[in-house]
C-alpha cells in the first residue's frame, strides 16, 4: 500500500476512516525503514517493539494520532538513548521526556527512533557525528545538510512521516532545502527548549521536517506555547496554524533581501529562487526590494555568541553526571581525560574559540561586540518589516555538496548556512520549502520565507500558497 509515502493529513483521514490502523502504519514505516535504512543511516536508534505497543494504544482521535514520527538524537525521552552524537554521552539513557516530547505524545504520535545529528548540533552536514555519516536521499554520494541531517534525510527518504530538528543557525531550514522537504523555525521563543539538550541557548529552537506546508503547520499546533519549565518561553496563545493556510497571498508584500543574492551562490539555486518570486507575484503578492545591511556580519557575530554560549553549555560534560568516563588520577586529569576523549575536533574547536571569546581582556573586543551587531542585525529586520509582511531568499548557496568535500575547511562548511543564521540571531521565524531542482544530478532546491516574530501564520500562509502552485511538494527520491 506505500503507506511511507503519505502525509500527516492523508494518514489521519485513513486512520480514522478505519481504512488502515495505527500498527499497520507503524509495521509499514519499520518495514521502509529496515529496506532503506541501510544505505540513508538516518537513525541511530530504534524499538520496533515500543513503536508498535504506542500503536497499539493510539488515540486516533488526536491531532496526531497514530502518527509516526522520528526525534533528533538531542532531545530527551524517557528511557531512551541521547547522545547527541557524540561520545560522551555514549551510554547516556534520559531520565525525562523534554515539553515537545510530552506535546507530541498527548497529541498521540508514534515515537519511532532517534535520528543522526552533527555532534551536538554543531555543523552543517551530518558529517561531525561520531556515529558515522547520513546520506542524501536523492544521492547517497552527497550530505544531506545538518546538523539535523537525519531528521531530514528520514522525511526525504520516506522513513518517518514527519520528524523533530534543532535550529541554532539553519540546522532545519539548511538541510529540509538539501534533502527536499518542509523545515520551520518557530519564532524563538514558541516552542519550549525544556529536555532539548542545549548547544546555544539563545538562539536554539525545536521544529518539525515534513513533506507539506500543511502538515508543518499541524506538527507547530501540537508543539507551541507556553511552558513554565522554559524561562524563555512565551505565554501567548497558540492559535491553529492551519485556519488561514488558504488565504492567498494577494495583497501581502514580500520583501526581497538585495544583500542575499552573493556572487558565489550556485546559478540554478540562484535561477530556481527567482522563479519562484516571480510564481508568487503571479500569484498576487507585490514583491518589494528591502535591505538587511549588517548581513555580511552574520556569520562573524553567530561565530563568536554561538561559541561562547556553547563553551558553557557544554561545560557539564564532565565524565562525573553523564554518559562516558575516563579516568584519571585526580578529578581534573578525569575531566581533562574525559573531554579530550569524549569531544569530536569540530566541538573542541568551539569550546576553544568560545570560550577565548568570553575570557577577561577579549570579552568586550569580541563577545559584548558581536552582541551590539547582534542587534543591528535585529533592527534590520524590525526595519525590513515595516515595508512587507514575509521575506524571500535562498535558503543555502549551493545544493547539497558531496561526501567529504568540505569537512577539512570549517570556513566553507560555515558559510552553508549564510542566508538562514541571522533569523536565529533576530530571533523571528523561517520555514524551506522546495522550490525546484538542479539539472545533473537532481538535487532539491529550498526557497527559504522569513516572517515576523511570532507571524507564523503569515509565514506558513505564504508558503502553502506557493507550494500548491508548485509540483516540487510531490517529486519523490528513488532510493
Ligand atoms: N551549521 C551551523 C553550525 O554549525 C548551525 C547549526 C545549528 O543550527 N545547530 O553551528
Amino acid at each position: 500500500m506505500s503507506l511511507h509515502i503519505n502525509t500527516i493529513t492523508g494518514l489521519r483521514a485513513k486512520l480514522q476512516r478505519g481504512e488502515i490502523s495505527a500498527r499497520q502504519l507503524t509495521q509499514a514505516m519499520l518495514d521502509r525503514i529496515q529496506a532503506v535504512d541501510g544505505k540513508l543511516k538516518a537513525y541511530l536508534w530504534l524499538n520496533p517493539d515500543d513503536a508498535l505497543a504506542q500503536a497499539d494504544t493510539a488515540d486516533l482521535t488526536k491531532p496526531l494520532g497514530g502518527i509516526p514520527v522520528a526525534i533528533k538524537d538531542v532531545l530527551n525521552v524517557t528511557g531512551q538513548p541521547c547522545t547527541c552524537a557524540s561520545k560522551i554521552l555514549h551510554g547516556h539513557t534520559s531520565v525525562y521526556d523534554a515539553t515537545v516530547i510530552r506535546q507530541l505524545r498527548n497529541a498521540g504520535a508514534i515515537l519511532l527512533g532517534r535520528t543522526n545529528m552533527d555532534e551536538f548540533a554543531m555543523g552543517s552536514s551530518t558529517e561531525n557525528s561520531s556515529w558515522g555519516i547520513t546520506r542524501n536521499p536523492w544521492d547517497l554520494e552527497r550530505i544531506p545538510g545538518g546538523s539535523s541531517g537525519g531528521s531530514a534525510a528520514a522525511v526525504a527518504g520516506h522513513e518517518a512521516i514527519a520528524s523533530l530538528g534543532s535550529d541554532t543557525g539553519g540546522s532545519i531550514r539548511q538541510p529540509a532545502a538539501l534533502t527536499g522537504c518542509v523545515g520551520l523555525k518557530p519564532t524563538y521563543g514558541l516552542v519550549s527548549r525544556y529536555g532539548l539538550v542545549a548547544f546555544a541557548s539563545s538562539l536554539d529552537q525545536i521544529g518539525p521536517f515534513t513533506k507539506t506546508v500543511e502538515d508543518s503547520a499541524l506538527m507547530l499546533s501540537v508543539i507551541a506555547g507556553h511552558d513554565s519549565l522554559d524561562s524563555t518561553s512565551v505565554p501567548a496563545p497558540v492559535p491553529d496554524y492551519r485556519e488561514k493556510l488558504n488565504a492567498g497571498v494577494k495583497s501581502l508584500r514580500i520583501g526581497l533581501p538585495k544583500e542575499y543574492f552573493i556572487a558565489g551562490m550556485d546559478q540554478e539555486v540562484e535561477a530556481a529562487v527567482r522563479k519562484a518570486i516571480q510564481q508568487l507575484e503571479s500569484l498576487g503578492a507585490e514583491v518589494v526590494e528591502i535591505s538587511l545591511p549588517h548581513t555580511d556580519y552574520a556569520v562573524a557575530v553567530y561565530y563568536l555568541i554561538a561559541t561562547a554560549e556553547a563553551s558553557a553549555n557544554l561545560a557539564r560534560f564532565d565524565g562525573v553526571r553523564y554518559g562516558a568516563r575516563v579516568r584519571g588520577a585526580d578529578v581534573l586529569e578525569t575531566y581533562s581525560k574525559t573531554r579530550g576523549a569524549g569531544f569530536g575536533p569540530e566541538v573542541k574547536r568551539r569550546i576553544i574559540l568560545g570560550t577565548y571569546a568570553l575570557s577577561a581582556g577579549y570579552y568586550d573586543a569580541y563577545y559584548l561586540k558581536a552582541q551590539k551587531v547582534r542587534t543591528l542585525i535585529r533592527r534590520d529586520f524590525e526595519q525590513a518589516f515595516q515595508k512587507c509582511d514575509a521575506i524571500v531568499a535562498p535558503t543555502s548557496p549551493t545544493p547539497a555538496f558531496k561526501i567529504g568535500e568540505r569537512v577539512d575547511d570549517p570556513m566553507q562548511m560555515y558559510l552553508s548556512d549564510i542566508f538562514t543564521i541571522s533569523v536565529n540571531l533576530a530571533g523571528n521565524c523561517g520555514l524551506s520549502l522546495p522550490c525546484g531542482f538542479t539539472a545533473q544530478p537532481k538535487l532539491p532546491i529550498g526557497l527559504q520565507l522569513i516572517g515576523k516574530a511570532f507571524d507564523e501564520t503569515t509565514l506558513l500562509r505564504v508558503a502553502h500558497a506557493y507550494e500548491q502552485s508548485t509540483p516540487w511538494h510531490k517529486e519523490r527520491p528513488a532510493l
